[in-house]
């Protein structure tokens, strides 16, 4: 019985997933086939920046259709073990790159000497980037976006923090509901996708956020993914 109404409401989910996808994609489509029409009509000079807004909306569903692939993804992903510090140090200069670009400023926090998790390296490198790229485009030029690893009783925690917009508190309820944005170029992916990723990983993810002020999200990771403590299977 209840086999039978948990696959009612993953059937429900699926259709409402893909709603949402049906209608995410046919908006840069319905842009890119306005353009290639308009694009018969007009000067050569005319032409350049419309091949921008083409190339900028084919991205656009491209990085839908790899988010929500990602997400639907249930398998369990295949983990290694690797350092989370040094994984964000590597990704630090392409996080860097992008707020600087943006006139803001990036400030890296690791406690020394974590010990080595469990991670799925693309996966967790996907999380922060997502984490990195919704703190920048919740600020404006000079804001400071902060990425911390510390360890915290028998976690180990991932912070990245902004001084940005904040979240209205109406809104804390919806941010990991697939397709929820509030941005006009968001997909509305990529918190649920860093949820599904932290789940993958035994973790889990709190968002504090104070209007006006800043964002700060966290990402636990439990002490089952740390090396050596993964507990051996028991038999009966
Ligand atoms: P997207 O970035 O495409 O909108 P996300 O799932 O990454 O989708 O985020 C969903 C929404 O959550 C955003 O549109 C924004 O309103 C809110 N949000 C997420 N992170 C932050 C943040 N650091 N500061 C303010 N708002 C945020
Ligand atoms: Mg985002």
């Amino acid at each position: 019985m209840r086999s039978e109404l948990d696959n009612v409401e993953r059937l429900s989910l699926v259709g409402q997933m893909a709603a949402g996808i049906t209608h995410e994609i046919r908006n840069p489509m319905a842009v890119v086939r306005g353009f290639l029409q308009l694009m018969r009509e007009k000067s050569p000079e005319d032409l350049h920046s419309y091949y921008h807004i083409v190339l900028v909306e084919l991205d656009r569903a491209n990085s839908i259709i790899n988010d929500f692939l990602s997400l639907a993804q249930t398998r369990v992903s295949e983990k290694e073990l690797a350092l989370l510090q040094g994984i964000m140090e590597e990704l630090t200069p392409l996080i860097w790159a992008d707020a600087n670009l943006r006139g803001q400023s990036v400030e890296l926090k690791l406690s020394p000497s974590m010990p080595p998790l469990q991670l799925n390296v693309r996966e967790i490198k996907q999380l922060i980037l997502n984490l990195a790229r919704n703190g920048m485009e919740a600020m404006d030029a000079k804001g400071v976006l902060t990425l911390a690893a510390c360890e915290h009783e028998d976690t180990v925690l991932l912070i990245v923090t902004d001084t940005g917009s904040g979240i209205p508190e109406s809104q804390l309820s919806q941010l990991f509901t697939p397709f929820f944005t509030t941005k006009s170029q968001g997909t509305g992916l990529g918190l649920p996708l860093c949820l599904s990723i932290a789940e993958r990983h035994n973790g889990s993810i709190r968002v504090e956020s104070e209007e006006g002020a800043g964002t700060s999200i966290i990402v636990t990771f439990p002490v089952e993914s740390r090396a050596g403590a993964v507990r051996k299977p028991v038999y009966m």
